[in-house]
């Protein structure tokens, strides 16, 4: 070898200026340490990652830069040993001068000299809190979106905690923003000092920034930022804030904040993009919801529509028979009186005939109402078919359901159908039958029909049990 090569140290066992100087290039921190595992060197990395000076750290032992002594002596019989052979990657808690701890992913291991003697123990260490501490919150968030065993506000609540957690911000409020107007909706505060419901204006508070810029803002110190004359500064007194507008079907529903009365690290781009993740998960979710419910009323309304009778608002035909089948199997389960009525108006034909089907239409529509008005909540009336109608009676008994058809019958009789004073009044013929054991559907309806074909055939205008 020639003289001019490199020696790793000179006679006052530093390590090498010209070395120094190659490692302070580097944004890895680099500690050098003897067999004795007693510092050597640090770059500048290390020195700005420890906040040690070389000089104050030189010749201390490596334990000093390690989070637990355990762990020292740990990787001391892992790796920084006599024995030991090659550099690994492994990642453990450090400590800063001030005692402050983060998790470093190191490489390290023995260094040896071209004779293969060890001459050095190297570390190389980055700091990786903040991606360790994004990567637990990511997961997190992940078990909290795909639980459904929570509810939405559970969901958002969660979130919000996460967040107020790993931003170190204890305030964390989901808001909607409607105008001038700011809504809390759910909210996390350590003194529970909010609550879902309360409303500020939106110029006093900073989420009047994330409006304004229509995107995520952060603030990690307002009283050294150009926004310390704003008013929830002024009035609250919150030195650190981060936010993000929620989009929901891409119009803006509100915001997810975080807050602090104290100041904090400045933010990340890494902070920016987990608040703007929340932000969306929301958003989402209440798109998601607001699909759902749209779906939901959309197939009841259709359910209703497919059930009703248009010109009466009473059920079709199809409704009863679906009513029939549930309240037929009830009665006979429980062993209790169930009654139809079949009703068909008189001599309806003469009605359209004289007065218009316009009249003959509101002569139904009549019954209908009088139907509504009379029936009990448990009842069932539907129209069958043109001017008949049906009534299915639970816990009622013939004598009582005749009871019912007369009552109706005669309010019927008293609709007024034409000026003219000639007019006749509405009638009905009627057929009642009662459940009888297990009889089928059909045949308690041809009884009916039959028990209303008696009383048109007897001179209409009364009603006729099936026994
Ligand atoms: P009855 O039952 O007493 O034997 O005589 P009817 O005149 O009522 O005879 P039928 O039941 O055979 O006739 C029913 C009539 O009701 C025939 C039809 O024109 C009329 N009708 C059916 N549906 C409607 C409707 O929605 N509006 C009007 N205005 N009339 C209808
Ligand atoms: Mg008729
Ligand atoms: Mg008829």
């Amino acid at each position: 070898m020639s003289s001019s090569h490199i020696t790793p140290t000179g006679n006052d066992g530093r390590l090498n200026p010209l070395l120094r100087s190659v490692f302070d290039k580097l944004d890895v921190a680099v500690v050098i340490a003897n067999l004795q595992r007693e510092i050597v060197m640090i770059n500048a990395a290390a020195e700005s990652l420890f906040q040690y000076s070389e000089e104050e750290i030189w010749g201390q032992k490596t334990k000093v830069l390690y989070a637990s002594s355990d762990e020292f002596e740990e990787q001391g019989r892992q790796r920084y040993n006599a024995t030991a052979s090659e550099t690994s990657i492994y990642t453990l808690s450090y400590a800063r001068k001030n005692g402050e701890t983060f998790e470093g992913e190191t490489q390290g291991g023995p260094i040896h000299d071209e004779h293969g003697e060890l001459i050095y123990f190297v570390g190389l260490i980055r700091d990786v809190s903040a991606r360790l501490s994004a990567e637990r919150t990511l997961n997190s968030l992940h078990s909290i979106t795909s639980n459904q065993k929570l509810s939405f506000n559970e969901r958002v609540d969660a979130i919000l905690e996460l967040g107020a957690d790993h931003f170190g911000l204890p305030i964390a409020i989901f808001s909607k923003i409607d105008g001038a107007t700011y809504t809390v909706i759910r909210a996390v505060h350590p003194e529970n000092a909010l609550s879902p419901g309360m409303t500020f204006e939106l110029g006093n508070t900073y989420c009047s920034h994330v409006f304004e810029a229509n995107d995520v803002q952060g603030f990690h110190h307002v009283a050294q930022s150009r926004i310390n004359g704003h008013p929830c500064y002024q009035n609250f007194g919150l030195e650190a804030y981060l936010g993000s507008p929620i989009f929901v079907d891409g119009v803006r529903f509100g915001t997810l904040n975080f807050s602090s009365p104290e100041k904090t690290r400045p933010f990340t781009g890494q902070d920016i993009e987990l608040v703007r993740l929340f932000a969306d998960w929301i958003g989402n979710e209440i798109q998601r919801q607001r699909h759902l419910d749209s779906l939901t009323s959309a197939r009841l309304e259709m359910e209703r529509i497919a059930a009703t009778d248009p010109l009466t608002g009473l059920g079709n035909r199809r409704m009863m028979e679906t009513s029939l089948k549930k309240e037929v199997a009830r009665a006979k389960r429980y062993g209790t009186d169930f009654s139809i009525a079949i009703i068909d108006f008189d001599h309806f034909k003469r009605i359209n005939d004289r007065f218009g089907h316009q009249a003959g239409d509101d002569a139904l529509k009549a019954f209908a109402s009088i139907a509504q008005r009379e029936a009990r909540d448990e009842d069932l009336f539907a129209r069958w078919g043109g001017e008949e109608f049906i009534a299915g009676l639970p816990c009622t008994t013939s004598a009582e359901a005749v009871k019912i058809m007369d009552r109706l019958a005669s309010q019927l009789r008293s609709v007024i159908i034409s000026d003219d004073e000639s007019a006749p009044k509405l009638t009905i013929s009627v057929g009642v039958a009662q459940l009888h054991g297990d009889e089928s559907i059909s045949s308690l309806l041809s009884r009916a029909d039959d028990a209303m074909y008696l009383a048109k055939s007897s001179g209409r205008d009364h009603i006729v049990i099936h026994r």
